[in-house]
């Protein structure tokens, strides 16, 4: 009888498509400047216990919220799976999607960039894609 395989060992049966999945993850990692998070092979939010905090938001702005308010200027924008806020990330000076994470608890948050679907939660630190 076959063992059920987790995705994690799937994904390591294939060292080849696994070495593609994480360098194409490394890279999307320093994008986005997150460095020491772990990486996940896509598809797998193993470990990550904070998926129901995902809810369906409206962007809170077209922008970082915080900073149209200072007149401040941002590198990418990063959404609030829980209540929508819009905040910059941390290659951003201000770095107000983190700020809103330590303010309101709210672990998930989504790229807010074109064609960028990544999770990130900053309890596990663990990307989901
Ligand atoms: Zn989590
Ligand atoms: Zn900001
Ligand atoms: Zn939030």
């Amino acid at each position: 009888m076959a063992l059920k395989q987790s995705a994690y060992e799937r994904a390591f049966i294939s060292p080849n498509i696994l070495e593609n999945k994480m360098s194409k993850l490394e890279s999307a990692l320093k994008r986005i400047g997150i460095g020491k998070g772990k990486v996940v092979p896509p598809g797998d939010i193993i470990g990550c216990s904070h998926m129901d905090q995902v809810q369906e938001v409206s962007p809170s702005a077209d922008g970082c919220e915080d900073c149209l308010k200072t007149g401040d200027s941002w590198v990418h924008l990063r959404i609030c799976m829980t209540c929508g806020h819009v905040g910059c990330c941390d290659n951003s000076k201000n770095k107000h999607a983190t700020k809103h994470y330590h303010a309101s608890e709210h672990a998930i948050i989504k790229s807010f960039e074109p064609g960028e679907n990544w999770l990130w939660c900053y309890e596990d630190e663990q990307l989901m894609v």
